[in-house]
């Protein structure tokens, strides 16, 4: 099969790649119809080489059809249409009893002191093939799907592998008052499904973004959308009586560009040989967070958006 593959620092390339198969009864193996590009892959091309080999299969946001099925499946047929989530989890660990999926127990990654295996996301997690391929392996297949009808082309039910889920539980955790306020920092996909997650709500939607282009789509689907200015968190006050909002939802990426530090932080990783590296970056932490400037935006802040 076809497969879009890491072969170094900001190099992929798509490769014919052997066919997945089944490795373990619980597995099934899909057919892909659609998959997105996270903004999370920007990590892998730029900054955790460290934890990749040439050749890895990339990709977590995929859905297909079922092909073929282990011994032990019993939720899926040949046949079903599926989303597949990023996170691989079992559905009945401590952790997933409890809703944390992303800390299965069963495919969490010792090794690194990760969470749960992910598709398509380096050594940390997993180093599972991923989904930008005309085929995926799922394991654990029975628990990591979500079947869909046959009704509506796949973009309407692609964003459920990643982006729509996240957004969703942005805004969960934001837990606004009934009727509240909430701003979401950065328009870009999770920031738009956030923003238009909490007007569905029934919240009053605050939203900002830098990009005409992203306020502009917000503000057709009942989203007051403002740009980066200095003045912005002036702005935001005083349309919350002087209070501020009751939440709100950073949806600008783990690694916003535009800090000279991170990215020469980012950047002499990236030079240092690979063991190094590795014990640098689980020691730093791989994905530094950084705060939003909005008092002092630079002038070339970008908003990334990362799932
Ligand atoms: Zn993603
Ligand atoms: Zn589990």
């Amino acid at each position: 099969m076809k497969a879009l593959t890491w072969q170094g620092k900001r190099s992929v390339s798509v490769e014919t790649v052997p066919d997945p198969f089944i490795v373990e009864p619980t597995d099934a193996i899909i057919r892909v119809t659609s998959t997105a590009i996270c903004g999370s892959d920007l990590h892998l091309y730029e900054l955790l080489g460290p934890f990749l080999d040439a050749g890895d299969i990339l990709g977590h946001e995929p859905m297909g059809v079922v092909v073929e099925v282990g011994s032990d499946v019993t939720a899926l047929a040949v046949g079903d249409r599926v989303v597949v989530p990023f996170n691989i989890a079992c559905g009945h660990c401590f952790m997933c009893r409890r809703g944390l999926q992303s800390q299965c127990e069963t495919t969490q990654v010792t090794e690194y002191g990760s969470g749960a295996a992910l598709f398509g996301y380096t050594k940390l997690y997993g180093q599972v093939p991923g989904g930008q391929a005309e085929y995926l392996r799922v394991p654990l297949a029975d628990y990591n799907h979500i079947r869909v009808g046959d009704d509506l082309p796949d973009d309407r039910y692609l964003f459920l592998s990643d982006i729509l889920p996240t957004a969703w539980q942005g805004v969960e955790y934001a837990d606004v008052p009934e009727g509240g306020t909430l701003v979401v920092m950065g328009l870009g996909p999770v920031g738009q499904f956030a923003a238009r997650i909490g007007v569905d709500r029934g919240l009053r939607v605050l939203a900002v973004d830098p990009e005409a282009v992203r306020r502009e789509m917000a503000e057709r689907h009942g989203v007051d959308a403002f740009d980066l200015t200095d003045d912005v968190v002036d702005e935001l006050r005083d349309l919350t009586d002087g209070r501020g909002a009751d939440a709100v939802v950073d949806a600008v990426g783990l690694e916003a560009h535009g800090n000279p530090a991170i990215e020469a932080a980012q950047s002499a990783l990236g030079v240092l040989p690979d063991p190094a590296a590795r014990a640098v970056m689980q020691t730093a932490g791989v994905e530094p967070v950084e705060d939003i400037e909005t008092e002092t935006p630079e002038a070339d802040t970008e908003v990334a958006n990362a799932a």
